[in-house]
């Protein structure tokens, strides 16, 4: 028998399998990082090489972040940035950026996962497409592996430079032979497809704005032929599709669908501005989507349909965006948003068509089904990111999945008085820490702390390299 791990007396453990069954004085048994066991406490074995005692707690399954940029967490809140939409937000970053050197990839990637697994996250998307100064994707993917957090890692890219009718400036983009040819590089040494996979590559090009139509075809002809996902920003501010509808005559999802840029292992970040036929499109083609309501209010880019996507059979994942346009990497924050924006967006829109005064109280009782419910939002952050990622390992706990789960302390302040319903608390009462974070069956937080790294040392040399970094801007 491999290394073994049991959690035992959770007052409840939320499984979000099929009958999304919630167990009371639940808990699991794994083997070697994966589930071998999920179900009542007296029917598991009595003991293993690791023992949590549950007691007084929630289980869920490990949050899945399906959109982030783990670099930007040198420059969360930037004065020249704080007070902006995406384009001149995107302007007054690009250059910074450009300078993540090795040692700052590094340092960010930590920070930033850090603050996920604290907030109950164990699998990590990133969108990473700067890499100028020497930074590479090596750099996140061995922070992620030190760490101890399952890691999607994309070798995104930016080729399209002011002159050529792009956003960012010419001195921030690459050559597209370069691009594809590191992507080849990142994929043939790091992706691993395989169950229980720690490390997965994915081809990313930026945004509509800042890549050509040569390499977005380039990118998924070469996501196809590695079988790797595809992912881009889209359709997240009325700035791009005035962009794409003035240089191509058409809406983003029908000049992406031209570009082969549809199917179940293509998923976009934010998908915000579409209408009917294109969720219609989404759901026919498998297509996901990475919601991310923070950043969406930050920028004030508008709220995504998600429940008209979730009616329609969409996959949707939640995403902490940024760092510098959230300013935080909180999981447990961004699910509760995400519930609570798409109550705003039912107030100020219901399903018969928009109010003739949007902020007076609706004047009609809403239908249950209308309103975005604690457990969909929770659905969202593991169900939904696992689909949207491409896993059927991840995002529930059952028998044959990943010992991926996180714990919170129901005996809390911010539980207290709330606990008629401690599943819909998580999302409902102000969010927390998790006192236990479990990836691949290993601890990573324990008692509210990371354990498998000291993190004095990183937050301290995070604010010089932030400082550093931002001088002369
Ligand atoms: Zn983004």
């Amino acid at each position: 028998m491999g290394r073994t791990l049991l959690l035992k007396n959770a007052d409840i453990l939320v499984t979000m399998d099929d009958e999304r069954r919630e167990i009371e004085n639940g808990g699991l048994f794994a083997e070697d990082g994966m589930l071998t066991q999920v179900g009542p406490t007296e029917e598991l074995p009595k003991t293993a090489d690791k023992v949590i005692d549950a007691t007084g707690q929630i289980v869920l399954p490990g949050f899945v972040n399906t959109h982030h940029h783990l670099n930007q967490t040198l420059t969360r809140n930037l004065p020249a940035a704080q007070n902006n939409n995406l384009f001149p937000w995107l302007q007054a970053h690009y250059r910074i950026w450009a300078k993540t050197h090795p040692e700052a990839s590094r340092n960010s990637a930590l920070v930033g996962l850090a603050e996920l697994v604290l907030s109950g996250c164990t699998t990590v998307f990133d969108h990473s497409y700067l890499f100028q100064s020497g930074n590479k994707v090596d750099y996140q993917i061995e922070a992620a592996r030190d760490l101890g957090v399952r890691f999607h890692a994309s070798r995104g890219s930016m080729s399209l430079g002011e002159s050529k009718g792009g956003l960012p400036p010419d001195d921030c983009v690459e050559e597209e032979d370069d691009i594809l040819r590191d992507s080849i590089r990142v994929i043939d040494r790091y992706h691993d497809a395989s169950p229980g996979s720690m490390t997965r590559i994915v081809v990313a090009p930026c945004s509509p704005f800042s890549v050509s139509e040569d390499l977005l075809r380039e990118s998924a002809r070469l996501a196809r032929d590695k079988g790797v996902m595809l992912h881009t920003h889209l359709c997240e501010t009325l700035d791009e599709e005035r962009y794409t509808l003035e240089r191509f005559g058409k809406r983003p999802v029908e000049w992406m669908e031209g570009l082969d840029w549809t199917g179940p292992d293509v998923w976009f970040a934010h998908a915000i501005h579409v209408d009917d036929e294109e969720i219609r499109l989404f759901a026919g083609t498998g297509c996901g989507a990475a919601h991310c309501p923070c950043s969406n209010m930050r920028l004030a880019s508008g709220i995504a349909p998600v429940k008209k996507y979730m009616a329609a059979g969409v996959k949707v994942g939640l995403g902490v965006d940024g760092s510098a346009s959230n300013d935080g990497s909180n999981m447990l924050g961004e699910v509760r948003q995400a519930m609570l924006l798409a109550r705003l967006q039912l107030g100020l829109m219901p399903p018969e068509g928009p109010r003739k005064h949007a902020l007076l109280p609706p004047s009609h009782p809403l239908r249950a089904g209308e309103w975005m419910t604690a457990r969909e939002a929770l659905e969202l952050a593991t169900r939904g990111g696992a689909a949207v990622l491409g896993r059927d390992d991840i995002g529930s706990l059952e028998t044959g999945k990943c010992a991926d789960f996180f714990t919170l302390d129901l005996n809390t302040l911010q539980f207290a008085g709330g606990l008629h319903d401690p599943v819909a608390a998580v999302v409902f009462c102000c969010p927390q820490g998790a006192s236990t974070t479990v990836v691949n069956g290993k601890v990573v937080v324990d008692d509210g702390q990371i354990v498998t790294m000291e993190m004095g040392k990183v937050v301290t040399d995070h604010n010089r390299m932030s400082l550093e970094l931002a001088a002369g801007h």
